[in-house]
């Protein structure tokens, strides 16, 4: 297998309340909200994009929210832990910022090079901010939310947990092209391209973990970068060849993309750079209104019937003069 993904492209994860959800990584976390749209296969329930101000690859995390959804549970199979990249020093504003907003958080610990601070969203979704000795050259979104000497720079990693780690690696090196880097204790590190921030996972061996069961709270797939769909149909060919058994590539507007589950449990995507959000509205009127693809536009009024309101904060789209 010659493909080679360069990092991490978005994860998806489920969550309850679309309101609370959005409030959470809108107000409290700082991120932008790059994309109001559906769930395509489930045109009555929002999907949600946050990121940095244009959502670039590496920097999304997305939800399916809906009111009423019955909890997850965290677990193997599952990707356990997403974690965002901070600028070093910072995870002490962070943890002051996330107290006064609610949330509670772990002490700040170290591993390696790392400093790392975890807490869960409303749903119960395990996060972390991890800051990093060689720090992280992404430009962040700056808002009066969260300044941009502290703000999130995108995703670091992502932890998944599986029960072994020798199949789910092999799908790593060899479907993903990603390379072992370090184990310490039950940890082993995999990493993209040239590493860093936002092109690493970790592989958690937790054999006498209860099964994770996708619902809100818990990751629903991780998604990997592929430059263009020119890459993306070879890949796609070449994982037929290995046996490995891969959707057909779909059209997900902003990118295209296939999706494979690894031995280990974990649904994993490969998604395409392009075309991104600007596709269908202007950089700073990104995720205010609701954006349909042309094959669900027709059944508009009827989806917005459905879809609760949301009230976003201002700072999500500023005016500039
Ligand atoms: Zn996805």
């Amino acid at each position: 297998m010659s493909f080679k993904t360069s990092g991490l492209h978005h994860v998806t994860a489920i969550g309850g309340d679309p309101q609370r959800n959005a409030d959470f990584y809108l107000r409290t976390l700082g991120l932008r909200l790059v994309k109001t749209t559906v769930n395509f296969d489930d045109p009555g329930t929002y999907h949600l994009y946050y990121g940095d101000e244009s959502g670039k690859p590496g920097t999304l995390l997305t939800f399916f929210p809906w009111r009423d959804a019955p909890s997850g549970r965290i677990g193997t199979g599952q990707a356990t832990t997403t974690s965002f990249s901070v600028p070093e020093h910072s995870l002490g504003w962070w943890k002051q910022h996330l107290e006064v907003s609610g949330v509670t958080t772990s002490e700040v610990t170290s591993r390696d090079e790392e400093e790392v601070l975890t807490f869960r969203d409303p749903d119960g979704l395990q996060l972390a901010l991890v800051a990093h000795q060689q720090g992280d050259p992404r430009d962040p979104w700056d808002t009066a939310l969260v300044p941009g000497e502290h703000a999130i720079r995108g995703l670091h990693s992502v932890t998944m947990s599986v029960s072994r780690e020798d199949a789910t690696a092999g799908t790593l090196t060899e479907d993903l092209g990603l390379t072992f880097s370090e184990q310490d204790s039950n940890r082993f590190r995999f990493t993209a391209g040239d590493g860093g921030p936002g092109a690493m996972v970790d592989v958690l061996v937790t054999p006498d973990a209860p099964k994770g069961l996708v619902a809100a709270g818990t990751v629903h797939h991780v998604a990997w970068r592929a430059p263009d769909e020119e890459t993306q149909v070879g890949w796609r060919e070449a994982l037929v060849d290995c046996g490995v058994g891969v959707t057909s590539i779909l059209d997900r507007q902003y990118f295209r993309s296939i999706y494979f589950r690894e031995p280990g449990g974990t649904l994993l995507e490969i998604a395409t750079d392009q075309p991104g959000f600007s596709i269908d509205e202007p950089l700073l009127e990104l995720g205010r209104a609701l954006k349909l693809p042309p094959w669900l536009e027709p059944n508009r009024e009827q989806i917005e019937a459905t879809l609760p309101k949301l009230d976003l904060p201002s700072e999500n789209n500023p005016v500039r003069v």
